[in-house]
């Protein structure tokens, strides 16, 4: 059986990727860090079939060891601070993690496979937060990075040293860029699962005002579900290559609001929304919108599941959650 190793594992896309490729018959190890973690005892229940492994992508010695304890195929880097918001506040913190933690990766798979034809081939979660301030519209593979916050320059490092240790030790790493991926996992944090979740909490009567930041910004937002596929077809192909991962459509937080609104019948939403400051960023990334061409044509991948019912899925999901707790 192949196996996979998954930093992130207690994430969203952990969560997806785990699915995905138990269903494919790899064994599946995820790395955790902390003692008595809670998240790690949710995937535990969630996921039984996981097999978690202590270690922390600050911590070379520890990722060596896990690594040594996993003997993976495929390791996939998803662990990160990888909420732009945070990444303001946090931007040491980030530079560590979400940034030298590649770096440590990738050392770590070098001293456990050797240096040249490394048999562990390695995904990097890369993020459309580098194209930032963008430099064209869409923006392919090709596209210069101007990264606007601390969480997106630490992405464009690991991306830059994902390129250098493929171009210089011949291991085999891509990155997938991916643009802003959803779905029902996703954190509250996140603008789309704050808007599905007040909504539903609207509708319900358990809340009375949705409080946002800057509504103007646009996202290109797929399913979460659909690009953990793209992860996996990229390391199955004969050359590690870098790849956009986007749906190639983009639609503005005040439409993501009014189609959340609209899916509990309520037109009148302007009544329900409030601006305040606190949510604005001191730099925002006003429009993403990618071209998936290249994994379209050379990975045979499309995203499956569209923007209304991408909404529609997390708003129902949210509507049932919130029942659920409030006992109605
Ligand atoms: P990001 O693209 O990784 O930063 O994903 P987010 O879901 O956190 O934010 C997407 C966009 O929504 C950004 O342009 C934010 O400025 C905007 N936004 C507006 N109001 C809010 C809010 O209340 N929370 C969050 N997270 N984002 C907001």
């Amino acid at each position: 059986m192949p196996r996979a190793f998954i930093t992130g594992i207690t994430g969203q896309d952990g969560r997806h990727l785990a699915e995905f490729l138990h269903g494919k018959g790899y064994d599946v190890y995820g790395m955790v860090k902390g003692q008595n973690n809670p998240r790690a005892q949710s995937v535990i229940d969630e996921m039984p079939f996981v097999e978690l492994v202590p270690g922390d992508l600050a911590d070379l010695p520890s990722l060596v060891a896990a690594l040594e304890l996993s003997q993976p195929d495929e390791v996939y880097n998803l662990g990160a601070i990888s909420f732009v918001a945070l990444s303001f506040n946090q931007a040491e913190l980030t530079a560590n993690l979400t940034g030298l933690g590649v770096l440590r990766m990738l050392e770590a798979i070098r001293m456990i496979g050797g240096t040249h034809d490394n048999p562990i081939r390695f995904y990097q979660a890369s993020s459309s937060e580098m194209f930032g301030k963008v430099r064209e519209t869409p923006q392919t593979e090709s596209t210069p990075f101007h990264p606007r916050s601390p969480y997106g320059c630490a992405k464009v490092f690991g991306h830059d040293i994902v390129v250098n240790y493929r171009e210089s030790y011949g291991l085999f790493a891509c990155s997938g860029i991916l643009f802003n991926h959803e779905g029902p996992r996703r954190g509250i944090e996140f603008v789309t699962r704050k808007v599905t979740n007040a909504v539903a909490r609207i509708k319900l009567g358990l809340q009375h005002e949705l409080v946002l930041g800057n509504l103007d910004a646009k996202r290109d937002w797929g399913y979460a579900g659909d690009y953990v596929k793209a992860m996996w077809l990229m390391l199955q192909q004969d050359e590690p290559d870098d790849y956009v991962i986007a749906t190639g459509e983009t639609h503005s937080i005040e439409e993501l609001v009014e189609r959340a609104f609209a899916e509990v019948e309520i037109d009148n939403w302007r009544d329900y929304v409030r601006q305040d400051p606190k949510f604005f960023r001191p730099a925002e990334v006003d429009l993403l919108i990618g071209d998936p061409s290249k994994a379209r044509e050379q990975l045979g991948w499309k995203p499956e599941v569209s923007f209304p019912d991408l909404v529609s899925m997390m708003v129902q999901n949210d509507l049932q959650l919130e029942a659920a707790k409030a006992g109605i």
